[in-house]
């Protein structure tokens, strides 16, 4: 058998080390220290933002950022249907109500006339939607611009999920920076990793202070230790935030080899009868965090993303269908949801495919192979 090609996998440069050597030796392996201070600043460097705190998850990053936002138990949260679960579980933390909106088939992410038709019909229910979720999926931009004058006539805020958006931009500016809390993931399997982390930014330098205190357990200032609020550990290991550090160094790197996979899959097969690549619109720039293709059988000879995920999957090769709906899942079918049919369409014909920027080009060729030869191209 030959070696597996994974998906997404960790890549390092080797930089790390040296941070992480630094955390040893000066022993501050401990959440918190000097690599998590110059993480946050190199981030917000790189993002062009105001302020960041760095956490440990993603997913923690977002129960914060609804924290921060006053969202209560009772309370509704918009968000994107066609997205990760954890996307969606921070809402339900707070006892919240997802409110489940369905995709544009430009962007795949957030369709804002459904936005704007959910927002209307919770209104006339009486309920004010606290807040809204938008996803930056598989690192391409929503229509964030429009999103966003949507969210601001009914003066209500809005959290950017931009953990598979690092890099990604709209007009130059990057993902993560347009809502007022953006939040990121640092999972091994995203566009930079370390290990496991993430973080919220934002220029309300309140709202990221506000962030950092309730992830260091709420302390009062105080001699001794003092709560009047609910607390979390939710800090970034001064260890982990040197691989961050290392990692950063080398992201514009990892940005344009992941983008030149695209290419490479898109040059290859964007011709092919049934196979369909996702562009990009006008303004946006994506990370290309992982390549997706939809597979129509009509125009494949009856070939279904199912059908490739199998043959390669028997060539020791990694592919994964698309994220399935939210509204769809058996713990959120339940949540009252804004449909058009978009993403359950794009779960049925879509597959990722193996998107790393540590595959090399013999890699990526037999990739190519095993994919042409399923297709009988
Ligand atoms: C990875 C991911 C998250 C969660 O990040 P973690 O760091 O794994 O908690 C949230 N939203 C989306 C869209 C993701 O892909």
């Amino acid at each position: 058998m030959e070696k597996r090609i994974w998906l997404s996998s960790p890549h390092m440069s080797g930089g790390e080390i040296k941070y992480v050597n630094e955390a040893f030796e000066s022993n501050w392996v401990a959440p918190l220290g000097p690599n998590v201070d110059n993480f946050e600043l190199e981030l917000g460097r790189f993002l062009s933002v105001k302020s960041v705190t760095a956490l440990s998850s993603g997913t923690s990053a977002i129960h914060l950022a609804l924290i921060i936002l006053g969202v209560k138990p009772g309370d509704e949260v918009i968000a994107s249907s066609f997205t990760f679960s954890a996307t969606i579980n921070p809402i339900a933390y707070l006892g919240a109500t997802p409110i489940l909106i369905d995709s544009e088939e430009e962007s795949w992410n957030m369709s804002p006339e459904l936005l704007e038709k959910a927002i209307i019909d919770r209104l006339s229910k009486g309920k004010k939607p606290r807040s809204i979720i938008v996803v930056h999926l598989y690192g391409m931009p929503s229509k964030i611009i429009e999103l966003l004058s949507i969210a601001k006539k009914y003066e209500i805020p809005v959290i950017e999920d931009a953990a598979e958006a690092l890099g990604s931009k709209v007009g130059g500016k990057s993902c993560g920076t347009f809502g007022e809390i953006g939040i990121l993931s640092f999972n091994g399997n995203k566009i930079i990793t370390t290990s496991g982390g993430g973080a919220l930014v934002s220029d309300n330098i309140e709202y990221v202070n506000n962030a950092r205190f309730l992830a260091t357990q709420a302390r009062d200032k105080a001699p001794h230790y003092q709560h009047s609020q609910i607390g979390y550990n939710y800090r970034m290991s001064n260890v982990l935030a040197g691989i961050g550090r290392g990692q950063l160094e080398i992201i514009e790197e990892r940005i344009a080899k992941r983008r030149s996979i695209f290419d490479f899959y898109n040059k290859n097969l964007g011709q092919a009868n049934g196979i369909s690549f996702l562009p990009e619109k006008s303004s946006a720039f994506s990370n290309r965090w992982l390549t997706t293709i939809l597979v129509d059988p009509s125009r494949t000879r009856g070939i279904s993303c199912e059908d490739i995920h199998k043959a390669l999957e028997a060539e020791n090769i990694e592919t994964r269908p698309l994220w399935k709906p939210m509204h769809l899942q058996p713990i959120f079918e339940n949540c009252p949801s804004y449909t058009n049919g978009v993403s359950e369409r794009l779960f049925n014909l879509g597959l990722c495919l193996p998107s790393g920027s540590n595959m090399s080009d013999e890699e990526l060729d037999r990739i190519l192979f095993h994919l042409k030869k399923v297709l009988s191209l």
